[in-house]
Parts: structure tokens; sequence; C-alpha cells
């Protein structure tokens, strides 16, 4: 028996397609689809789909309903606590500011709401990554990890970074994006990204052929959450080993990039007030795959 490869290693981790598509993956019905499916939308979750007639948007940041066409002709006061909160010897906290939980409706203020339902019609925008040219194209056996950093447009959160590194942490692609929609928020405390970022930045569609030059449909891709990131990049791809989808969570919601880095890796990531890096959050994401994979099958015989 010839010895298993790295990637033959790792497709035995690749999400299953269907448990994809139940976490917010976005498909094609058939080869001439020419507009996404989903299976999972519920209205005010994160990132859902709206109809196009629909204006109403729920703000990600403090919750209010709003109206979309009017974010910029009626300045609004979004008020909110951007982190998350924590329970610090039984109390829940926001750690922003470390206020209780009910004491504040937020430490941070800004003129404009921010939403994460895009209108419908861009399910007509995206695109697939490409079939495999031959039976020996190099990108089919290739492995790399994904991640994107965001902005908040008016309409929704679009791409603003991608960051797409090997297995050895070679970084093959490090790009900022130009939005479509008119900006709203950079997201810098997040996403890093400021204004001086954009100024040379790619168009998406120029992001797609630099991509598909490293990704083909039968690629590996491994990220974080990473229905989100294919989805302000436009792109259906299902070859994926999603870190927060390698266990089934006990509440059903999907563990944070920085918790697992603290379960799987003993490391303390996104800690600086430059915002998360998709390099390192990259990385992080390739770290946590082996460290998983050693403790999964520890007798699998790689063969590099
Ligand atoms: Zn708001
Ligand atoms: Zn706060």
């Amino acid at each position: 028996m010839s010895p298993k490869t790295v990637r033959d290693v790792y497709n035995c981790f690749v999400i299953p397609e269907e448990k994809l598509k139940k976490n917010g993956y976005l498909y094609f019905e058939s080869e001439s689809s020419n507009r996404a499916e989903f299976m999972k939308n519920d209205k005010w979750s994160n990132f859902a789909f709206m109809s196009d007639e629909d204006n109403t948007r729920k703000c990600s940041r403090c919750s209010r309903l709003f109206n979309r066409k009017s974010t910029f002709s009626y300045p609004n006061l979004c008020q909110f606590h951007p982190l998350k909160r924590e329970i610090i010897n039984g109390f829940v906290y926001h750690l922003c500011c470390l206020q209780r939980v009910g004491t504040s409706k937020g430490c941070t203020t800004h003129s404009f709401h921010v939403h994460q339902q895009p209108s419908e019609k861009i399910l007509e925008e995206f695109v697939q990554t490409p079939k495999p040219a031959s039976s020996r194209d190099y990108r089919s056996n290739k492995i790399f990890a994904l991640d994107v950093e965001m902005i908040h447009t008016e309409d929704g959160l679009e791409a603003g970074r991608i960051s797409l590194v090997d297995r050895e942490g070679r970084i093959m692609i490090d790009e900022y994006i130009r939005p479509e929609g008119k900006i709203i928020h950079l997201n810098t405390q997040f996403s890093g990204i400021q204004e001086f970022h954009l100024e040379n930045a790619k168009s998406l569609k120029q992001i797609h052929q630099l991509l598909f030059q490293f990704v083909n449909r039968s690629t590996l891709l491994i990220g974080h959450g990473l229905s989100n990131d294919l989805k302000v990049l436009r792109l259906v791809h299902l070859n994926v080993i999603d870190t927060g989808l390698l266990e089934d969570s006990s509440n059903g919601r999907m563990p944070s990039l920085k918790a697992l880095a603290r379960k799987w890796l003993n490391k303390e990531i996104q800690n600086t007030h430059e915002g998360h890096d998709s390099i390192e959050d990259a990385i992080t994401c390739l770290d946590i795959v082996e460290v998983f994979i050693e403790c999964h099958c520890p007798d699998l015989s790689v063969d590099v």
C-alpha cells in the first residue's frame, strides 16, 4: 500500500457538502445555474439575504431597525459595545469597557447603522471556483488557508482584504479589495483596514482572476467560518475544512477562532489594537487543523 499523502490525510477531515450547506455555505443547483442558492436563511440572523424590495435592515451593532436607503440622508445614533461579552467571577461583562451587561446601551457611538443583510440580487454575482483544467491540474492537490477582512458598506459586509497562505505559511496572496458599495465604516478595530490601504486596491473581479491561479474546485481551502469569507468574495466553493465545524458545538453556536486557538494551540490571538490580521488568522486555522488531525489520527502516516 502506498503511503498516504498529506492531502489524503486532510481529505478525511473535509466537511461534507450537506453539512456545509446547512451551515450557510452557498451552492449552485446545477452547472448551468446563474444564481447561487442557500439552505439556511434566518431573516434576522447574521448574514441573511433580503428580498430586493425589502429595505428594512437590523443594525448588527445596536440591533435597531433602519431603512438602508436613508442611511446617509438621515444619520442615526448607533450606540453599541464593540467587543464581546465574557463571564468574569459569575457576572457578565462587556470586554470593551468592562461595564456589566444591562447597565449601559453602549460605550461607543457612530453616526450610521451597519448591517449584514445584502439584497438577494447579489446571488446572481456569484461564481464557482473553476473546474480542474485536466487530471494533472497543479491546483487540484493544493491546500490553502483563506481569510478575508470585511468592511461595512451600504450593501452590507464587503471584502476589504484577502489573504491566501499555504501549509508552509508562505503568503500566496495578500491584497486589499475595493468595495462596490459606498463605505459606511471601515471597521478598522476588527479589520485592520485603513483608508490608505484602499487607494490602490483591486476590484473583486481582479481578485477572482488572481485567486483562480492557485485555486480550482478541487483545491482544499481551510478557514474559520469560511462561508462568510466566500460570501463576500461572491464565490461558491465546497471543498473545505472549516475549523468552526470540525466539532459539533454543544450550544449550536460556532466557537470563535480565538477560543479554538486557546483550546488547540494554547495560543492567544487577536489581542492587538490594530485589528485582526488576516495572515495571522489564516495561519492559526492551518495550525488548528494540523493539531486536530494529529490528535484524532496519531497513527496516520504522512509522507510529505
Ligand atoms: Zn446601530
Ligand atoms: Zn463597551
